[in-house]
């Protein structure tokens, strides 16, 4: 990893790829590396291919809401996972 301070996201559900979370990165087929986690992500393809953005960001929300409350969460995420290279289309 280089100087970049910009902590990497999973451009599908924004899972963090920060140190307590890299191990969560998927690899590519060819086993490069991903810019997907591993719950999204497998060997080159989507895990779930027919997720829709709403999907993945009710999957996300437990997670998030355990530290700011379900309400915030849910807001944040429906705001910030579109975004996402994934998504963006
Ligand atoms: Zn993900």
């Amino acid at each position: 990893m280089s100087g970049n301070s910009k902590c990497p996201v999973c451009q599908s559900c924004g899972m963090p790829f920060d140190e307590a979370h890299l191990e969560y990165l998927a690899k590519e087929a060819d086993g490069s590396d991903s810019v997907y986690c591993t719950y999204c992500y497998k060997d080159g393809a989507f895990l779930d291919a027919d997720a829709t953005v709403g999907d993945v960001v009710e999957m996300g929300v437990p997670h998030l809401a355990q530290k700011i409350g379900e309400q915030a969460a849910r807001k944040q995420l429906s705001e910030f996972v579109p975004t996402l290279a994934r998504w963006k289309g």
